[in-house]
C-alpha cells in the first residue's frame, strides 16, 4: 500500500500545512530531525529556541496521540537520516516545505537526491512565505528591490486572486497508527542532545498561538500609533511562533485582511516585510556574508571589541540602548523600534561592523529568522537593498525621549535608573545615577566620524 512520511522542519503545526495536507492524502507518518551542524552552533546550553522546538513538538505530539499516532523523532544528518527513515517505513514519497536558507537549500537538494536514488519521491511545497520570489515581479519580470511598490504588486496580486487565502487542511484520519515509545513527552531530549530546559515569555506550540493572533486582533486596530512604544503590549509578540511554524502565515494574513482598520493595513503590511526579506535571501543568497550593495563591503569599521562587548551587556551608557540589550539577554525578545535603535548605535554611532551585531543577535533571538534578522540589520547599517540612506542617523537621546518619553521601559530594565525621573532619564548624571556606566562615546563625535566612514560609499 502506498505510503507517505511529512518531514517538519519550521512548520511545527498540525493545521493549514501545506506539505501535510498533501502527505495526508495516503497513510503517512511524521517526522521531525534535529540536526547536529545546527545544534553544535547554539553556544549557550540553556538555549530558548530549543525548548521552544521542543515544547512545540509536544503540543503535536498531544494532538497526534489523541489520533492513535506519534511523531518520529531523530537527531542527525537529515541527509543521512531522512533517507534511512523514509526506506525503514517503506514509503513512496517524503513530503516537506520550502526554506529559503542557503544552508536549507543544500540540505533538501541533497535530501532529494538520496530519495531518488532509494527510488523515493520527494515533493516540496510553498508554506513558510505567502508568495515566492518569482511570484512577485516588477514589470520587466525582474525582482523588486525597493519594498513600496513590492507590497503594491503583493497586495495587487491577492486582489486578482479574490483575495483568497488558501487553507491548506489536513486530514489526520489517514495518520498510521504506531506508539513511538522515544516520543518527544516520554523521553528528555534536552538531555539527549546537550542542553537545559529553560523557560520563554512566548508560550510555544500552535494552541498558544491562535490564542495570541486572536487576542492581539482586538488591538490590531491601535497598531498603527502602539506599535512604536516598547513599554505598551502593541504588537503581536507572534514572531517566535510565526518562526517555527507555530501559526501560518496564512493565518496571520487572514488575520491582517479581515481587520479592516488602519491598524491592520499597517500590520499585513509588516508581515509582507517578512515576506520582502525571504525572497530577497532567496534571490541573493550572497547577503548572508556580504552586503546587498557590493559598495559597502569597502567600509572600513572603526569599532572596537572592547566597545562591542559593552554593547552586548548593556552597559554603553546611553539608557535606552542598554535596557534594549538587558532586555534581550535576558529574556530573547526585542522591540521591532530598539532593534532599530541598538542596530544604527552600533553600527553608525559604536562605528562596529553590522555583521557582529547580526551574529549576537542571531545567538539571543527567541524569534531568530535568518531572512529577516540579516534584512533588519542591512537595513539598519544602510548596506542593504531598500535600506536607509547611510547618513540618516539615528539620535539615541532622541530616539530615548520619543518613544520612552516617561522612561518606563529604561525605568524596567536598568535598575540604577529606577530613581529617575522623566525629565533626566534619557542622559542621566553621574551625580544623579552615580552607579551607571558613563556614555562610551560622545554622540556628536561619533556621528562625524560614522559620516567619514560611509564617505567611501558617497556616489
Ligand atoms: C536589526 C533587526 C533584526 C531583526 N531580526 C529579526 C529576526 O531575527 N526575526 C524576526 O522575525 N524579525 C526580526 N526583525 C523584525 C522585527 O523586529 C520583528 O519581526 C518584530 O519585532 C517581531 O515582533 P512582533 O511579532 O510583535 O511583530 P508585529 O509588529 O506584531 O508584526 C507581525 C509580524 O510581522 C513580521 N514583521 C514585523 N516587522 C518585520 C520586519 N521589520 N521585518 C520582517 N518581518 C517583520 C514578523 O513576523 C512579526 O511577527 C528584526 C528587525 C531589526 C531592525
Amino acid at each position: 500500500m502506498k505510503k507517505h512520511l511529512c518531514w517538519v522542519r519550521r512548520d511545527l503545526r498540525l493545521h493549514d500545512h501545506h506539505a501535510l495536507s498533501k502527505a495526508l492524502t495516503a497513510p503517512c507518518e511524521i517526522v521531525f530531525c534535529f540536526d547536529p551542524l545546527i545544534l553544535n552552533k547554539l553556544t549557550d546550553k540553556e538555549d530558548r529556541r530549543l525548548t521552544f522546538i521542543i515544547d512545540s513538538l509536544k503540543v503535536m505530539e498531544h494532538e497526534l496521540q489523541e489520533k492513535g499516532a506519534s511523531l518520529h523523532i531523530l537527531y542527525g544528518d537529515p541527509v543521512v537520516e531522512i533517507p534511512k527513515l523514509a526506506k525503514t517505513l517503506q514509503v513512496s514519497a517524503v513530503f516537506t516545505n520550502r526554506d529559503y536558507e542557503p544552508y536549507a537549500k543544500k540540505r533538501d537538494e541533497s535530501v532529494g537526491h538520496q530519495l531518488v536514488e532509494l527510488g523515493i519521491n520527494f515533493h516540496t511545497f510553498k508554506d513558510s512565505v505567502f508568495y515566492e520570489q518569482k511570484e512577485i515581479l516588477n514589470g520587466s519580470g525582474q525582482i523588486y528591490k525597493v519594498f513600496t511598490p513590492y507590497k503594491n504588486k503583493w497586495l495587487e496580486t491577492l486582489h486578482e486572486q479574490e483575495n483568497i487565502v488558501p487553507d491548506f487542511k489536513v486530514n489526520l484520519k489517514n495518520l498510521v497508527p504506531w506508539k513511538n515509545p522515544k516520543n518527544i513527552l516520554a523521553f528528555d531530549w534536552h538531555k539527549e542532545l546537550g542542553f537545559i530546559e529553560t523557560s520563554s515569555l512566548v508560550k510555544a506550540g500552535s494552541l498558544a498561538a491562535l490564542k495570541r493572533l486572536k487576542d492581539f486582533d482586538k488591538k490590531m486596530k491601535d497598531y498603527g500609533e502602539a506599535r512604536d512604544i516598547p513599554s505598551l503590549e502593541g504588537t503581536s509578540n507572534l514572531s517566535p511562533s510565526i518562526r517555527h511554524g507555530c501559526l501560518s502565515v496564512r493565518d496571520m494574513v487572514r488575520a491582517g485582511l479581515k481587520n479592516t482598520t488602519e491598524g491592520g493595513r499597517k500590520w499585513l503590511s509588516e508581515v509582507i516585510w517578512r515576506d520582502f526579506y525571504h525572497m530577497l535571501l532567496d534571490a541573493f543568497p550572497h547577503v548572508e556574508k556580504k552586503c546587498f550593495k557590493p559598495d559597502y563591503d569597502q567600509i572600513q569599521w572603526q569599532g572596537t571589541k572592547e566597545h562591542f562587548k559593552l554593547w552586548c551587556e548593556g552597559k554603553t551608557g546611553y539608557p535606552l540602548v542598554d535596557a534594549a540589550m538587558r532586555c534581550l539577554n535576558q529574556t530573547g525578545l526585542m522591540h521591532n523600534r530598539l532593534r532599530m535603535v541598538v542596530a544604527s548605535f552600533l553600527c553608525k554611532t559604536l562605528l562596529i561592523d553590522w555583521r557582529e551585531g547580526e551574529k549576537y543577535f542571531a545567538q539571543k533571538l527567541l524569534d531568530f529568522d535568518l531572512a529577516a534578522n540579516n534584512g533588519g540589520w542591512q537595513w539598519s547599517s544602510s548596506t542593504g537593498c531598500d535600506a536607509q540612506p547611510y547618513f540618516r542617523i539615528f539620535n539615541p537621546y532622541n530616539q530615548s525621549e520619543k518613544f520612552d518619553k516617561d522612561g518606563t521601559f529604561i525605568r524596567q530594565w536598568v535598575p540604577e535608573l529606577a530613581h529617575v525621573d522623566k525629565g533626566d532619564i534619557h542622559s542621566p548624571t553621574p551625580l544623579l545615577a552615580p552607579d551607571y556606566p558613563r556614555p562610551v562615546v560622545v554622540y556628536e563625535k561619533s556621528r562625524q566620524e560614522a559620516l567619514k566612514m560611509y564617505a567611501v560609499v558617497k556616489k
